[in-house]
């Protein structure tokens, strides 16, 4: 007896012995929530944190301190991609595919039945998925997939979609995010930007004004001076209460509508950039960047008040390049992403290339930078792997490579990261729409659809791509060629027609053999 209570005794003893040595065991054992924090059409010199080797007068014009938190706590990845434009971007992270699988290549019409690639004199962009995609099987014009929100939901997490959904068109299950996987919807549809950001014309929701564009919810702000950004970060706020008062794990989608066009003035900060100098839109234009820095400081200081900033992982993207088109009523050119070429609607490093930041308390070490290659679809499986959800069934092929081992490692110079644009965006211009491009290593090949011409590019030393350098480096070109038409045939990517010529636009490697 004396013995048995003398044993257990000293086992207590290496129990609590245990418990002292390995604090983070039991902290681990507990999924981890996630949030993340997507902007639209924001450059990737949009920010203070500077993503390039050096600062640029870009990352000195915006202020974005939460951003500078973010990345002082975390990862900063130099290298990540999303897609040029909205839909197929967020139709990635949402399946593990590329675009070249899920043909979801254009922005998606908010209208029902409508297909958005504009009229070509050359070429006629493919049947491609013209209204989104859909968890419901058979739907016309739609991917079937299973998506990221529902695979957590499925795992127990509670999901939030906040803000900007555009998915899919209206009239179709994409067009409501309760249908992808979401519990809670706060304010997103089927349109890919809002009629106004000011609370004081309802967001839009004004008597005889209002346009498919509208932002629908939030009711209680009309008619305040609550900007947008800061409404829907009060939603998601509150939103964040029940899960976390059952202590069940969230996942947050925070896709801001900001800092997408119309570019109403922040007058938070406004005035601000006035004084610094800058004219009246670029002036806007950089308010809306900092509304929308602010939305991530409120939700970071929300994790820490709570207690949850040590469990909980946040992701920071953008899905498109900078928007490089002056629109007419603004007088100047408020936003372009120097030193990169080009922007939103291009698969040139301006269109494609993201300030992404990562915070994975227990895993990311603060004040880091990966220059590991990412792209948008590879959200899918590493999200998923830091949930610890290691078996998940999903009836689409997931392209995406799980990167969260991948928080300080080089160049990954295998790594074949492509994108496929066989649509007329809307805008013209050198560069933009109708493109395949590919990445490896530091060698970054464009294919242009319209003249059948392949560049390479050495983004080490050439990060503007400006300077073609195929014809001087045939063999890189040509493996480069071979690796993008592969990637492409085994997806079964879909071409355009050439009118004139009365086909399909050849492969990149026919190209090659017919040019080199
Ligand atoms: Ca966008």
């Amino acid at each position: 007896m004396q013995h048995s209570i003398l044993f257990s005794q000293k086992a207590r003893h290496l129990l609590v012995l245990f418990i002292l040595a390995f604090p983070l065991l039991t902290v681990a054992q507990s999924p981890p929530n996630i949030i993340v924090f997507l902007v639209d059409d924001m450059g990737w010199q949009d920010t203070s944190v500077p993503f390039w080797k050096e600062t640029t007068p870009l990352n000195r014009r915006f202020h974005t301190p939460n951003m500078e938190r973010l990345a002082a706590e975390g990862v900063k990845f130099t290298n990540a991609y999303a897609t040029p434009v909205c839909t197929p971007t967020r139709v990635s992270l949402m399946t593990g595919m590329n675009v070249s699988r899920h043909r979801v290549s254009n922005w998606t019409s908010p209208y029902p039945n409508q297909d958005t690639s504009a009229p070509d004199s050359v070429l006629n962009a493919p049947a491609w998925n013209y209204r989104g995609m859909s968890q419901q099987k058979d739907v016309k014009g739609m991917v079937y997939a299973k998506t990221l929100a529902q695979v957590l939901k499925d795992n127990g997490y509670y999901t939030i979609h906040t803000g900007k959904a555009h998915f899919g068109a209206k009239d179709t299950p994409g067009e409501n995010p309760l249908n992808m996987g979401f519990d809670v919807n706060i304010a997103g549809n089927m349109t890919g930007h809002p009629q106004s950001f000011l609370g004081e014309s309802n967001y839009g929701n004004l008597p005889g004004k209002t346009t498919i564009h509208a932002v629908p919810g939030l009711e209680k702000y009309h008619g305040t001076d609550t900007f947008l950004s800061e409404a829907l970060t009060l939603e998601a706020m509150d939103a964040l209460v029940k899960p976390t008062a059952s202590q069940q794990p969230f996942f947050l989608y925070m896709a801001h509508y900001a800092v997408h066009l119309p570019f109403d003035k922040d007058k938070r900060y406004f005035q601000k950039y006035v004084d610094a100098g800058l004219e009246e839109s670029e002036a806007a234009y950089a308010a809306l960047i900092e509304g929308m820095d602010k939305s991530l400081g409120d939700l970071m200081d929300f994790l820490k008040e709570k207690k949850l900033d040590e469990n909980t992982i946040i992701l920071f993207m953008s899905d498109n390049g900078g928007f490089s088109f002056q629109p007419q009523r603004m007088g100047a050119d408020y936003t372009q992403n120097s030193p990169l070429a080009v922007g939103k609607g291009s698969v040139h490093e301006g269109g494609i290339r993201e300030p992404m930041l990562l915070k994975w308390p227990g895993h990311t070490q603060p004040g880091t930078v990966s220059t590991y290659p990412v792209i948008i679809e590879d959200f899918f499986p590493t999200i998923l792997h830091m949930a610890n959800i290691k078996r998940y069934e999903v009836p689409q092929v997931v392209d995406g490579q799980d990167f969260s081992a991948q928080f300080t490692k080089g160049k990954a110079a295998k790594k074949l990261l492509v994108w496929h644009y066989p649509n007329k965006w809307g805008k013209s211009g050198p560069g933009i729409s109708f493109h395949s491009a590919m990445r490896k290593g530091q060698w970054k090949l464009i294919y242009s659809h319209k003249t059948e011409k392949l560049s390479l590019y050495n983004l080490d030393d050439d990060i503007g791509e400006q300077y073609d350098i195929s014809k001087a480096n045939p063999k890189i070109t040509r493996k480069l060629a071979d690796d993008l038409s592969q990637y492409l045939r085994q997806r079964e990517a879909q071409m355009p027609y050439n009118k004139a010529l009365n086909r399909l636009v050849s492969w990149p490697d026919e190209a090659y053999r017919a040019s080199f």
